[in-house]
Order: structure tokens, then C-alpha cells, then sequence
């Protein structure tokens, strides 16, 4: 029998719309952790609000938020309005919510069953004072589990985007995501190769580190697009430790390679 026939993943076909103020609604998902996809998803947002756009980045990776200190918005706390709305922060003209600004320090572990974790991201797609979004970009979790699955259920999800290194311990496990999200009908908008290749800062050699090409086979294995390679920067690492965005500080090749995606990311849409 073929296993795919009696994998069931719940109805995704017609999801609800628990985020009706949207206009769009982008998912950045990954198949590990640590291969930079809340770099990526944060900059994409970023690069979004920069051509005027009203952009709301929800992080969803819930046990591993890292978008507060992206943004540099770590220390912030969440505030109610009169109509019992959670306000989100803003910074970098996006506006954001994320289990990291509920906590009492940015480093205090969350010990949530996903069940709770589930509710918890629920309320932020429905008791947040968003306002009008042309975007609401989503910081998945790593792989292929709840989160995904609820979220392709509560939402009209427009196209998620895969990140991956190009090493084949990243690559399988985006192989992984790739099916489920075309098991579920999520438009998949293409893969980004992060940590793609390091260019010497004094010979300008490039260095294949992770290896070559792992991005392209997948694109071409399963006909999804490449939206862009991201190089190794040491820039990208300081200036996002520090919660200055590559896509604003970074210098003009940084820039651009976010930049590029989002102009392929409007282009699928
Ligand atoms: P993930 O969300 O996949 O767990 P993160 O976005 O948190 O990964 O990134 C993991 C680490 O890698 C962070 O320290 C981040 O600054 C760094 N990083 C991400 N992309 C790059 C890159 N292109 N070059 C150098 N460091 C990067």
C-alpha cells in the first residue's frame, strides 16, 4: 500500500480565516533548527514594510522565539488596550507578537504542552490589535508538526517559504517539509539557501562550506523555485545579535539578497 494514501492530515483544503485583516498571509518554515530561518523571516518582513506595505510578523516558533531580539524589542513586555487587545511591538515599521514578550525574562523557557502552546497562538491571531495588514508573515517552528498542520487549517496560508542550508542534514528535512505542505495544499512561494557560501573577506575566495548546490537539487527534485542563495556573512550574525536588521545595516549585498527574495515573493503572489 502506499503510506501517502493513509496519511490524514485533518481538512486543509478549505481552512478558516482566523486572520480576516490580512490581506496575505506568508509562512517561513524550515526543516531544522538553526539553519536561519527566523533571520530570514524577520528580514523578509522587514524588507516588506520597506516598499510601504502594512506588514505583522507572528512568531509562532514558540519554544525557540528569537524574533524579540531580532527586532531588538526583547526587553518589551506585552500591553492590553481598552478593548482588551493585545497591542503588538513594532519596530522596523512592522508591527509583532511572539510568546517571547509574555514571558518575565526573554530567556525563560516555555514548558508548554503543544495542546496550550496551540491556544497561546491562537490568541495572538485573535486578540491582537493588528489593525489592516497587507502582510501577516508567520515564524514557523522547525519541521513538520502541530503548528504547521494548525495553521493550515485556521488560516488561507497565500505561500509558505522553505528555508534550508545547503547540507544534506538540512535538505532531507525540507524534503520532509516540502511533502507535508503539498500534502496540505499550502502554495509553496520556493527555498531559500541560507549560509549558501563564504567569500573571504581579504581574497575574496568563495568557500562552499556546507556544500553546493543542495537548494538547487531540491528545486529541481520537486519543482519548487529557488528564491534566493544568502551567503555565511559574519555581518548578518553581529548585526542580528545586536537587533540591527541585516536588511537595514547590512551593506548592499546583504541587502539585496533579501531584497531579491521579497521581489520573487510579490511576483508569485
Ligand atoms: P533558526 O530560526 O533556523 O533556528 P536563526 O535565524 O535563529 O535560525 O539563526 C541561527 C543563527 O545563525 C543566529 O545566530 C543568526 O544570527 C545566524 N545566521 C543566520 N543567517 C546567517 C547568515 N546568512 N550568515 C551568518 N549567520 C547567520
Amino acid at each position: 500500500m502506499n503510506p501517502k494514501k493513509i496519511i490524514t492530515y485533518g481538512s486543509t483544503t478549505n481552512p478558516n480565516n482566523k486572520a480576516p485583516y490580512a490581506k496575505k498571509i506568508i509562512a517561513i518554515s524550515s526543516g531544522k533548527g538553526g539553519v536561519g530561518k527566523s533571520t530570514v523571516c524577520a528580514n523578509i518582513a522587514v524588507a516588506l514594510a520597506q516598499k510601504g506595505l502594512r506588514v505583522g510578523l507572528l512568531d509562532a516558533d514558540i519554544y525557540g522565539p528569537s524574533i524579540p531580539r531580532l527586532f531588538g524589542i526583547e526587553n518589551e513586555k506585552i500591553q492590553w488596550n481598552d478593548e482588551d487587545k493585545m497591542i503588538p511591538s513594532e519596530n522596523y515599521g512592522v508591527k509583532i507578537m511572539s510568546v517571547g514578550l509574555t514571558t518575565p525574562k526573554s530567556d525563560t523557557p516555555l514548558v508548554w504542552r503543544s495542546s496550550v502552546a496551540i491556544s497561546a497562538l491562537m490568541q495572538f491571531l485573535e486578540d491582537v490589535a493588528w489593525g489592516e495588514l497587507d502582510f501577516l508573515v508567520i515564524d514557523m517552528p522547525p519541521g513538520t508538526g502541530d503548528v504547521q498542520l494548525t495553521m493550515a487549517q485556521e488560516l488561507p496560508i497565500s505561500g509558505v517559504i522553505l528555508v534550508t542550508t545547503p547540507q544534506r542534514l538540512s535538505t532531507d528535512d525540507v524534503s520532509r517539509s516540502i511533502m507535508m505542505f503539498q500534502d496540505t495544499k499550502v502554495p509553496i512561494v520556493g527555498i531559500v539557501e541560507n549560509m549558501s557560501y563564504f567569500i573571504a573577506p581579504d581574497t575574496k575566495a568563495r568557500y562552499d562550506i556546507f556544500g553546493t548546490k543542495g537548494a538547487q537539487k531540491l528545486s529541481d527534485k520537486y519543482t519548487v523555485p529557488l528564491l534566493g542563495e544568502i551567503p555565511l556573512n559574519s555581518d548578518i550574525l553581529m548585526l542580528s545579535d545586536e537587533g540591527k536588521m541585516p536588511v537595514v545595516f547590512g551593506d548592499d549585498e546583504v541587502k539585496k539578497s533579501y531584497q531579491e527574495i521579497v521581489k520573487k515573493l510579490l511576483k508569485f503572489l
